[in-house]
């Protein structure tokens, strides 16, 4: 690919944001932006995806007071957004049927994606099992190896892993052979991104597909207590559960926001992943955004204990708040995050991700410094069952 960049129009949130990316990107980044646009704004599109959310997915997924843990720190009302309780066990599912059923609208035949840890493959396998679309899901030769079991689920659900053994054979390698197969097929293969993050128009269809944890948050909170939570708390990987919740409160400047990003084991360079809290403003991935880099510019290693954090990045709309003070961001260490795993499990009997444990630790840090009549609500973004041997070998030490 050739490496010379072309900033779009669109697609800015402040400085933040855009499309920085080589020329054989352009057109079929465009292509999904125009669809993106038509069916935004069709009520049969919505109408189904609705559908799926409910029937399929669980939605709306509870606004649960947890009163036992509040009531144990003292201070503010904890109300736990149970993002957990939805069908594959977190936030990534009301993103990918989203992005599914609009490469259905596509009429594209082929589905591709990138992963990780797996779980945003496991993810994308699920509606496309669900919608009966060909699924491919690259990964690093090396991560498949280590998460046999999401690539066995992922191969159950019908999908091919492709193990990537170029480079490294991590993530970078994996979304590099994506990228490629997106350029070569997009008229018939729709490229499914995980998070808030890339270049236009994907942060903007990512947060608009997971905003339905925040008009639900917002409709039951006013029920249940008739008034706007005075704090937001989630975790941030890439971003999109936590942009999911905080955009449908934007424009309430009487709700604080805060994003808990991963610590890790410290404050040096390659012991986290919190891109805000020790990174700078810096083009990587085809977008503008806080970025953790190295002594050369180049894209840092990163470490957190929970894989879903582990990006050296985080969404433009995220850099965008922080820049203008709308929302703000916490470092939560990999330690932090255990002890709260623990915690929310026998207080509440509710296993949290690790990576949602990051949000429950500043919860409990915050809760107590406010007054009882004061409301948190916090985003329970996924389930800990796939944390639960990792845990076991963290606590044996
Ligand atoms: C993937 C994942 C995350 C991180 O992704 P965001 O895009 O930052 O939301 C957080 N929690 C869980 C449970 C995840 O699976």
């Amino acid at each position: 690919m050739r490496t010379e960049l072309a900033a779009a129009k669109k697609g800015y949130f402040g400085e933040f944001g855009g499309r920085y990316v080589p020329a054989e990107l352009e057109a079929p980044l465009s292509h999904v932006a125009e669809a993106y646009e038509e069916v935004k704004n069709d009520p049969s599109f919505q109408e189904e995806l609705d559908y799926y959310l409910k029937d399929y997915a669980g939605r709306p997924s509870p606004l649960y007071h947890a009163e036992r843990l509040s009531r144990e720190l003292g201070g503010a009302q904890i109300f736990l957004k149970r993002e957990d309780l939805n069908h594959t066990g977190s936030h990534k599912i009301n993103n990918v049927l989203g992005q599914a059923l609009l490469a259905k609208r596509m009429g594209a035949k082929r589905v591709i994606a990138e992963t990780g840890a797996g779980q945003h493959g496991v993810a994308t396998a699920t509606a496309c099992a669900l919608l009966d679309m060909e699924c491919v899901v690259y990964m690093g030769a090396v991560d498949a190896a280590r998460q046999s079991l999401n690539v066995f689920r992922m191969e159950l659900l019908g999908a091919k892993v492709v193990r990537v053994t170029a480079g490294g054979q991590r993530l970078k390698e994996a979304v590099d052979a994506a990228l490629d197969d997106f350029a070569q097929n997009y008229r018939t293969t729709f490229y499914v991104l995980g998070s808030a993050v890339g270049p236009y128009p994907y942060p903007d269809i990512v947060r608009d597909f997971q905003s339905v944890i925040g008009r639900e948050a917002r409709t039951q909170i006013l029920e249940k207590v008739g008034r706007l939570p005075d704090y937001l708390v989630a975790c941030v990987g890439g971003g999109s559960n936590a942009i999911g919740l905080f955009a449908p409160f934007y424009g309430d400047e009487t709700v604080r926001m805060v994003g808990c990003e991963p610590g890790g084991t410290g404050s040096g360079l390659g012991q986290n992943a919190a891109a805000i809290s020790y990174g700078v403003p810096a083009i990587i991935h085809g977008f503008r955004c806080y970025a953790l880099l190295d002594g050369d510019g180049e894209v840092a290693p990163t470490s957190s204990i929970a894989a879903g954090l582990d990006y050296p990045g985080i969404g433009p709309e995220h850099s965008f708040y922080k820049a203008t003070g709308r929302a703000e961001y916490v470092a939560v260490s990999d330690q932090e995050a255990l002890d709260a795993f623990q915690v929310l499990t026998r207080t509440e009997g509710i296993i949290p991700a690790l990576e949602s444990a990051h949000a429950v630790a500043h919860a409990i840090k915050l809760a107590p410094q406010l007054s009882t009549d004061q409301i948190m609500i916090v985003n329970l973004s996924g389930r800990g069952d796939k944390d639960a041997d990792q845990v076991l070998q963290l606590l044996k030490r």
